[in-house]
């Protein structure tokens, strides 16, 4: 037999199967993975993180989902902010009349988790992404502030548009103890997709290190029916590398740039 023409069909075929492969072309729209405006959409936006002005950004992007962060004052009121303190005031030892006098640089006061939830319901094109942050002072002030973000989401009728983020596996399995149809998924980062599977959870949210380091476990998320949310992915190169592998969720600092990305 010539070798020529069998060559031929051979590179052919590989030729055909490179250029079909999904998302091979960023050309080509991308139906899998949706974007998560990491804290709002501040950055590009000059407005301050975790505001209300950011979530409404978001919102005005159309992003699918806007993640932010809830501590719990001294008097148990759930407030929406990244850090344990803020302009040297730790939350966690304040009241919430105290902290009700904040400022953000925006002119906007700290946002209780009742304002913003309430902000978040004025829609329905995105998410509520609520991270439970983790207590500085007590494993039982974190799970306090998990029931007061589950009773606050289902007493203001936000369950249906709302998943939950949390760093604390304790804290995930809470959730899904106070209400079973809730989305939640876990931070951290060291846990297998089997273990988040067994412990009755939804998703992995990790940072991209760990699924760069763990590739594999993007795929038995998958056949796991696990969610996979990756963060906080900031740069066109690593958007791609996860968007090739089809992540279902990436939260970004840049959700304009990712926006354009999959045009
Ligand atoms: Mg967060």
């Amino acid at each position: 037999m010539n070798p020529a023409p069998f060559k031929f069909i051979i590179s052919s075929l590989l030729l055909c199967l490179l250029i079909t492969r999904p998302n091979e072309s960023m050309g080509q729209k991308n139906i899998t993975t949706r974007i998560i405006a990491h804290r709002g959409a501040w950055k590009n936006t000059g407005v301050p993180e975790n505001s209300i002005a950011s979530l409404k950004h978001a919102i005005r992007l159309n992003c699918w989902g806007s993640e932010f962060d809830v501590h719990i004052s001294s008097d148990s009121v759930p407030f929406v902010l990244h850090d344990h303190t803020i302009q040297g005031i730790h939350i966690e030892k304040t009241t919430a009349a105290e902290l009700s006098k904040i400022k953000l640089s925006n002119g906007e006061p700290l946002p209780t988790l009742e304002s913003y939830l309430k902000a978040g319901k004025s829609q329905n094109i995105t998410r509520l992404i609520l991270e439970i942050k983790s207590s500085s002072i007590s494993r039982e002030r974190s799970l306090a502030l998990t029931k007061k973000c589950v009773e606050m989401v289902h007493k203001l009728n936000v369950a249906f548009m709302t998943e939950y983020i949390a760093f604390d596996f304790d804290v995930c399995k809470k959730v899904k103890e106070l209400d079973p149809s809730a989305t939640v998924s876990y931070l951290e980062g060291d846990k297998s997709p089997d273990e988040i599977k067994k412990a009755g959870l939804d998703g992995l949210d990790y940072h991209y290190s760990v699924f760069q380091q763990h590739e594999d476990w993007l795929k038995i998320s998958k056949k796991k029916k696990l969610i996979t949310n990756v963060w906080t992915v900031n740069e066109e190169e690593m958007m791609r590398w996860f968007i090739d592998r089809t992540v279902n969720f990436i939260t970004t600092n840049e959700p304009e740039k990712l926006i354009e990305l999959m045009k």
